[in-house]
């Protein structure tokens, strides 16, 4: 285990906390100055707070001190995403849009997150409105994968995969609305998980495309994922789609939901494009769970080839709906060089957002048009059940499905410069969003080149707990996680 106090999991440093061997602010003050001595090469975040943090941190040690301590996250630093509203900090969704709005109110998972004790912990850089797959749509800057610095994190969420990797949180949220949290932590060589669509509150969420989009976390393990997911997870009155259901105790639930399961490996997802290193290293993986006397099925997703279409109508449709609301009036960027009000909405439309946000809404206003409607739009969310339906049939022989998280590992900064291109990095992602399952990536083994590959874990509807138990079996018998990036 490494040495480092930033590269520890939270399991870990919840112990030290406890047993008074470090402090909060000791803990927040390490995360800080590591933050400081990496962040000119990796940009992880858009903005951070010391003072503020330090002050949760303080609060965090004399609640220990008084005995009232809240459980394993009381003192943890934490980074949020930057589309996850934080009171009084700023909110930018890494657009020029927002460049300036700082947030009124807490999200709900911010709400949550203070009351287990944790730290807010920075703004962390994503793909403007969470639009892409490497963070390079940033109106700010890019963000360096740890790994090698002149390589993507991947994306959206591609600054709360980079700074858990470089050791500048302990933890971090990010959204997935289409990858948005598996395929950085794949790229960045940490566990990012995706909730099934409605057990994490979307209140003060900035929407991207309301119906995909979900919040989770990022952690160093399984265990520690575990433990953010339990704190954010559950019904809220606020977001209308939030499921009302019984939150397991996932962290004691790992222990003691033992196999063998039966996983299935759709054939459709180690087709053209998958990395032969990707493929050998997920084959390692599902080799280890047969190993464990799990039974090992061979399943059908057929609709998965029409995945990334139905999402590019689905998504961009609801983009432009979404998207609306930044007009130059209500919040946001307004255009000094408007000559009339509606010259206003278009100029501070036009200034306000970047090229792919502006496809997205073009894309999405095309497809909900007159005329349009029924053979886009209404056509794809036919297809989506039909994809929702897939899994389902596959969930009556298996518990989980195994895959690639990524066909690819990260690549250079610059590299993709077509818009398809970057669109298929999600292949292996997007089908659970449509069909609004769980999903995790865990982090299986290393390109020879030493960038970090990960194994996609799917889960039924709300189970959770057993996709978090399956996953932390892998990760029991691998070492992946001690291994951290020399910055
Ligand atoms: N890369 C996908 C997109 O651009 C997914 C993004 C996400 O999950 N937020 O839409």
């Amino acid at each position: 285990m490494s040495a480092e106090i930033f590269h520890q999991p939270i399991a870990t440093l919840a112990a030290q906390l406890e047993a008074k061997a470090i402090s909060a602010v000791e803990l927040t003050q390490a995360v800080v100055a590591r933050t400081k001595a990496v962040e000119p090469r990796v940009r992880a975040f858009n903005s951070f707070d010391e003072a503020d943090a330090l002050t949760q941190a303080a609060a965090a040690d004399a609640r220990r001190a008084a005995g009232a301590a809240r459980g394993p996250l009381d003192g943890i630093p934490v980074g949020l995403k930057d589309v996850i509203a934080v009171a009084g900090q700023p909110l930018t969704a890494s657009s020029k849009m927002l460049a300036n709005f700082v947030s009124p109110y807490d999200s709900t998972v911010t709400t949550k997150l203070r009351q287990a004790g944790a730290v807010m912990w920075g703004r962390l850089n994503c793909d403007e409105f969470a639009m892409g797959s490497s963070t390079e749509n940033s109106a700010f800057h890019p963000t360096g994968n740890p790994w090698d610095v002149t390589r993507v994190p991947g994306g959206s969420s591609g600054g709360s995969a980079a700074a858990l990797a470089a050791g500048e949180a302990i933890a971090t949220l990010g959204s997935d609305t289409g990858g948005s949290i598996r395929q950085p932590a794949a790229l960045c060589g940490v566990v990012g998980m995706k909730p099934t669509y409605g057990l994490v509150s979307r209140y003060g969420l900035i929407a991207y495309a309301s119906s995909l989009d979900q919040i989770g976390p990022f952690a160093r393990t399984v265990e520690d994922a575990a433990i953010v997911l339990g704190a954010i997870a559950g019904h809220d009155e606020r977001d209308s789609t939030s499921f009302k259901t019984e939150i397991p105790n996932y962290r004691a639930e790992l222990g003691a939901r033992r196999g063998p399961w039966k996983l299935g490996i759709p054939k459709e997802y180690f087709g053209e494009g998958l990395d032969p290193e990707i493929a050998a290293a997920v084959e390692r993986s599902i080799a280890f769970y047969k190993s464990q006397g799990c039974e090992i099925k061979e399943v059908s997703l057929p609709h998965t080839q029409y995945c990334l279409d139905t999402y590019y109508i689905i998504a961009t449709a609801e983009a432009s709906s979404n998207l609306a609301r930044y007009d130059g009036i209500r919040y946001g960027h307004r255009s000094k060089n408007a000559k009339d009000i509606v010259d206003l909405y278009f100029q501070s439309r036009a200034e306000g957002f970047g090229a792919e946000v502006k496809r997205r809404i073009i894309l999405g206003t095309y497809v909900l048009s007159s005329g349009y409607y029924d053979a886009f739009y209404l056509r794809a969310q036919k297809v989506r059940t039909l994809i929702r339906r897939d899994f389902l049939n596959a969930f009556k022989e298996v518990d989980a499905l195994i895959t690639p998280t990524s066909p690819i590992p990260a690549f250079k900064i610059g590299e993709k410069s077509d818009p398809l291109a970057m669109y298929l990095c999600d292949i292996y992602t997007i089908g659970v969003n449509l069909a609004g399952l769980p999903a995790i990536s865990v982090p299986c083994g290393f390109m020879p080149s030493n960038l970090p590959i990960g194994l996609q874990l799917i889960g039924q509807p709300f189970q959770e707990a057993n996709l978090l138990a399956i996953a932390h079996s892998y990760e029991c018998a691998h070492e992946w996680s001690v291994k951290h990036p020399n910055l």
